[in-house]
């Protein structure tokens, strides 16, 4: 757990002390989950000169679209957003790598179909980088099925989405396992609890489309980029059946939080040889190497934090 002494938490409009950042129990936010989020990346230079946050306006365009959907009756601009987030890390002098989570909520006491008042938060917690090792997973094909679009948009990043993805997690760690892998209601591989899948089969990185039960995720979509641009290995998205997973070579798991994180076992079946993929390998290197601005794919994607 982070330490919480002296951290500061931005909550509509105001920094306060993090024992001060509460909300109500009544609130549609508490009651029905009506509370959407992002959670983002910042990544210290190499150099250790600056912290730059990762493809942050791509992070508050889906916050806003997730707002969008669910309807709330109050919209932020990009750069209210921004000055939020930057704000946040500023006033927490956070100059390691964090984990930043802003989270919009519908406050009051309203019912069902309350849409407002919303409130911001936003967070910062330091974190330390992990070796690929450290991440690697052992996965399970959950037995839980993705929510779908016709009744739970997992395009929506909704905290109330992720009550599908721990009872695939709680599952899957009490069977032993440390991830699970949902199928979609059509049978097809989605996603996991907290990060987009890739696998790779005769060189070939495949995951499935953004229609096929998953977030939009950033880091998928940052991986198809270094796939294609830096690696010469363009990925192919489309639907992928669950049988595919036990003959891939390789798998990983991406997501911002996950950064790459190799899947080296499904269903008690290794994947390949049962070790980190030589691909997923040199995929996280250039990842690594993206995030902390040693490698430029796109320079939109890099939003430094402090001028000093
Ligand atoms: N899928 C789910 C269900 C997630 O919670 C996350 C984490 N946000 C992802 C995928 C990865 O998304 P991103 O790369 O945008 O962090």
């Amino acid at each position: 757990m982070y330490k919480s002494a002296g951290r500061l938490v931005h909550l509509d409009g105001k920094m306060v002390p993090y024992e001060e950042a509460k909300i109500h129990v009544l609130s549609p936010a508490v009651k029905y989950g009506a509370s959407v989020f992002e959670g983002i990346c910042g990544y210290a230079t190499r150099d250790g000169s600056g912290v730059n946050i990762f493809r942050l306006r791509e992070h508050l365009v889906r916050l806003q679209q997730s707002m969008h959907i669910l309807r709330y009756e109050q919209a932020y601009s990009l750069e209210e957003l921004t000055e939020v987030v930057l704000g946040t890390v500023r006033e927490n002098d956070v100059r390691t790598d964090s984990h930043i989570r802003i989270q919009a909520h519908v406050l009051g006491e309203g019912l069902m179909g309350a849409c407002g008042p919303v409130g911001l938060s936003c967070t910062v917690s330091p974190r330390d980088a992990r070796a690929i090792e450290a991440r690697t997973k052992r996965a399970q094909i959950t037995s839980w099925r993705r929510i779908d679009d016709a009744s739970m948009p997992p395009r929506v990043k909704a905290a109330a989405n992720y009550h599908n993805g721990r009872l695939g997690t709680v599952q899957a760690r009490a069977d032993g396992y440390d991830e699970p892998i949902f199928l979609t209601n059509a049978g097809k591989v989605a996603e996991s609890g907290g990060a987009c899948l890739f696998i790779l089969r005769d060189g070939v990185p495949i995951t499935p489309g953004v229609t096929h039960g998953i977030l939009e995720s950033i880091t998928r979509d940052t991986m198809l980029r270094i796939f294609s641009d830096v690696l010469d290995r363009p990925a192919v998205t489309r639907e992928v059946d669950r049988t595919e997973l036990y003959v891939a070579d390789e798998a990983f798991l991406c997501g911002s939080a996950y950064e790459v994180s190799p899947v080296t076992d499904i269903d008690g079946m290794k994947v390949g040889k049962g070790e980190i993929g030589d691909i997923t390998r040199e995929a996280w290197d250039i990842y690594e190497a993206v995030v902390r601005g040693t490698t430029n794919v796109d320079p939109a994607w890099l939003t430094p934090v402090f001028d000093d």
